[in-house]
């Protein structure tokens, strides 16, 4: 982590629940409200038509493009990862779907990294139907990337710890390969999220999330994102369409999102989503840390008992990429998985939870727990699966912020049966 970008203004918390007022809200308000007008109207007609020319920057227009509501999320998210923009969707999905959709073409070649979550790992046979060639390879390692490399690659795509396996790619040495290879480097941070890590510290052109999660922590609302870092030269992305190469070139990348992905897709984020999505994120630093202490509790108590095989959980230093973790975030998140030494006993003793909620999901306040393989990656079949180490008993568990005295407690007597 760059620690003197760290220290550049406020913390991430003052930032979050003092923005909106940086930005002014309507009548003093210290909350920015929820505008749920689609159209917005002009005195002059001519600009109403600067809208539509890019004359009149900053004015509202029509909804499916954002809101003021929407705008002050987008803001709050710019600040928050240290970027220079960013532009909301409907979920997560919609976001990722927006990056490889608007700035891939056919016969461009994207590199991903092989531990992704399922939905976007599904994506990637769409994209290969319409023409983009995609390789997925251990990104644990840098030199695998940079060995599946062809002439027509365009992106290097990754998570920061992977679900359900817990791993971490090698994101320093992928961002200096990126800005050698001139790659748009697309980090998808939604498990460390900016309370525990920052991609634009190893390089990353853009950042995506799913706010589903750990930003909005409280599991009532679907949101994604996309934030432009700076750092990448939108002059190197072919896919840029001719009438968004404006004079500006730092612009290119964040138009194109607007209008090819946000605009032309529809996935838009509604203003009442995104108000819940930024209450939520105001308490972002806290639940995580709290969860963060508490999923490596759980991970030390789950890793001594000898009912259990192995853990996943970055925080431990048993994990293959401990060192990665202890340099470059804050934490080891709240994501683990472990496995039984006895699978056949794996259903039972999550039957005997009491208080993780058998259910999919992430970074909810609630500890959520799923068996991975015959639901959440039961579609991906046994090859993937595989290919992915998700092994037959792989338990996911998402730490939430009960108390961890009560979570071990209840993992403790499960285990016993
Ligand atoms: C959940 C998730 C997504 C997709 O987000 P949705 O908001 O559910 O569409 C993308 N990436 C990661 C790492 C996720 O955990």
């Amino acid at each position: 982590m760059d620690s003197s970008s760290e220290r550049q203004g406020p913390g991430l918390t003052t930032n979050l629940v003092h923005g909106d007022r940086a930005v002014g809200v309507e009548h003093g308000g210290i909350r920015k409200p929820i505008h749920t007008s689609v159209q917005y109207g002009f005195e002059r007609v001519e600009d109403l038509i600067g809208v539509f020319q890019g004359t009149l920057k900053g004015a509202f227009n029509y909804a499916r493009q954002g809101t003021p509501t929407t705008a002050a999320l987008e803001a709050k998210l710019t600040r928050l990862e240290q970027g220079v923009g960013t532009i909301c969707f409907s979920t997560g999905m919609a976001a990722i779907t927006a990056v490889f959709f608007t700035l891939l073409r056919a016969g461009d070649h994207l590199v991903s990294s092989k531990f992704v979550f399922g939905n976007t790992n599904s994506l990637f046979g769409t994209l290969r139907r319409l023409g983009v060639e995609v390789t997925t390879v251990d990104a644990c390692s840098a030199d695998s990337v940079r060995a599946a490399l062809r002439p027509n690659t365009r992106m290097v795509f990754v998570e920061t710890i992977a679900n359900p396996g817990t791993q971490v790619p090698d994101l320093e040495a992928l961002g200096a390969l990126c800005r050698e290879q001139r790659l748009l480097y697309v980090v998808d941070n939604t498990i460390t999220s900016p309370a525990l890590f920052r991609p634009r510290s190893v390089g990353a052109g853009l950042v995506v999330q799913s706010l589903t999660k750990t930003i909005a922590g409280h599991g009532i609302a679907l949101g994604g994102s996309v934030t432009d870092t700076g750092l990448f030269d939108w002059r190197d992305c072919p896919a840029i369409f001719e009438g968004y190469r404006g004079a500006d070139p730092a612009q290119w990348g964040l138009t194109q999102l607007r209008k090819k992905g946000l605009r032309d897709m529809g996935a838009a984020l509604s203003s009442e989503q995104a108000h819940q999505i930024a209450a939520g994120a105001e308490t972002l630093a806290l639940r995580v840390q709290r969860s963060s202490d508490t999923a490596l509790r759980l991970a030390g108590f789950l890793e001594a008992h000898p009912a259990v095989a192995r853990v996943l959980y970055p925080g431990l230093a048993s994990h293959p990429q401990h060192e990665r973790v202890r340099c470059w975030f804050k934490g080891g998140s709240w994501l683990l998985s472990f496995e039984l030494r006895d699978a056949a006993q794996t259903l039972p003793v999550l039957n005997r939870l009491q208080l993780p909620i058998k259910a999919t999901g992430l970074g909810d306040t609630r500890t959520l727990v799923i068996p991975v393989a015959p639901t959440i990656f039961w579609e991906a079949g046994p090859e993937v699966r595989a290919d992915m180490g998700i092994g037959d008993s792989m338990v996911r568990v998402s730490v939430g912020i009960e108390e961890a005295e009560d979570l071990i407690a209840d993992f403790a007597q499960a285990l016993q049966g």
